[in-house]
């Protein structure tokens, strides 16, 4: 098959670039932006938008493991690069790799700090996170005295940042306890600030904090999702624009007739003659066995058309009758023009999920034009 016409991953930097320009234009300027690459960059490519994002004027990178950051590094990334869930297993890489790991408990903090005394290793940066109602990662406020002592060796330690998560930016229904969280982690920092040896980097917001909570800016602030042109509000979605577009070319084309069916299980039949396209990806590409069946919607020469049956390994199929079409031509399944949101049409998840779960068996393309 042509090279182009493969099911392919388009990565376009310049909504990259837009959406970038969008996110600043909701801070000052003086404020720095932490671009979170995780996840091979929600599903893209982590070196290709750390680098782009590096140029761009980001002061740090964040992915979730070790090893996210360990192929950052090796890629050429020079910036601070943020661990949010470092495991102890691999950290000699954390040292061998000048990664700064996010210290949210006091098993790590001992390990780390006993680690680094043994090898000799002095200012080691650390961002402390602080949970403040996400209940998900961090200390709590009963046990800042105890994370203080565990830093008193500040020849090793070196308390480079603090931060925490809020739960529900992006919930205008929410507010009161998103200003709760704000204001539990500036009590936080209060606590902390003394602490530091410079200016400690204080962060709060993912993207939805940046959109919507001014008050939070802090001085870091952790762009993610809105990088890749989502957010989690109707609102947000607006000014941003999807960085990735999945694309896949119609591999057949037929008609069936009355009482047909379509795929495993006969999930689809056919109610009159219907013009079935079959596209080379399936459930092992990312695309969800639960948007079979009229769950996910593709889109195909500006009409849009719905998935039928079952959702197979290796390839779906859609209803193109109404569609005038040939094998070969290309199918969107969602990306610019037609957004996660638009193939989910029954929301049966998030945007967050859509973009991650493309597996690295779809080749990647970047656009940068
Ligand atoms: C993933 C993540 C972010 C980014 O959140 P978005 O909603 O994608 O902007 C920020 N902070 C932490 C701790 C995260 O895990």
């Amino acid at each position: 098959m042509h090279k182009a016409l493969e099911t392919r991953l388009e990565i376009n930097l310049k909504a990259l670039k837009h959406n970038f320009k969008v996110i600043k234009s909701h801070l000052k300027a003086e404020t720095k932006i932490m671009g979170v690459v995780k996840a091979f960059a929600y599903g893209s490519d982590s070196v290709i938008i750390g680098k782009a994002l590096q140029d761009l004027g980001v002061k740090y990178l964040a992915v979730a493991y070790i090893e996210e950051g360990v192929r950052l590094r090796k890629a050429g990334v020079k910036c601070p690069i943020l661990i949010f869930y470092p495991q102890l297993e691999e950290l000699s890489q954390l040292l061998e790799f000048e990664l700064t790991p996010s210290v949210y408990s006091f098993h790590f903090l001992k390990s780390l700090h006993q680690n680094l005394k043994q090898q000799g290793i002095k200012d080691f940066p650390i961002h402390l996170k602080i949970n403040t109602g996400m209940n998900r990662l961090g200390f709590d406020e009963h046990q800042f005295q105890d994370v203080k002592t565990c830093l008193s060796d500040r020849e090793t330690l070196k308390l480079k940042g603090i931060f925490s998560h809020l739960s529900a930016a992006g919930m205008p229904e929410e507010k009161k306890f998103t200003l709760s969280q704000i204001k539990r982690f500036k009590t936080a920092v209060k606590v902390f600030e003394a602490y530091a040896h410079e200016d400690l980097i204080t962060h709060l917001c993912n993207s939805s904090g940046i959109l919507n909570y001014a008050e939070a800016e802090m001085g870091m602030v952790r762009a993610g999702i809105a990088l890749y042109g989502y957010g989690n509000h109707p609102a947000e979605h607006k000014m941003l624009k999807p960085i990735a577009s999945l694309k896949a070319p119609i591999a057949q084309l037929r008609w069936i007739e009355k009482g047909d069916s379509v795929g495993y299980d006969r999930k689809f039949k056919a109610q009159n003659k219907r013009q079935i396209a079959t596209l080379p990806l399936g459930y092992a590409d990312g695309i969800s066995r639960m948007y079979g069946n009229g769950n996910g919607i593709v889109k195909l020469h500006g009409n849009t058309a719905p998935i039928v049956g079952n959702v197979c390994m290796d390839t779906l199929m859609v209803d193109v009758t109404d569609i005038d079409c040939k094998e070969g031509d290309e199918v969107l399944i969602f990306g610019e023009g037609h957004t996660a949101l638009d193939f989910d049409i029954n929301q049966l998840s998030i945007p967050y999920e859509l973009i991650t779960r493309i597996s690295q068996r779809v080749s990647r393309i970047i656009i940068d034009n």
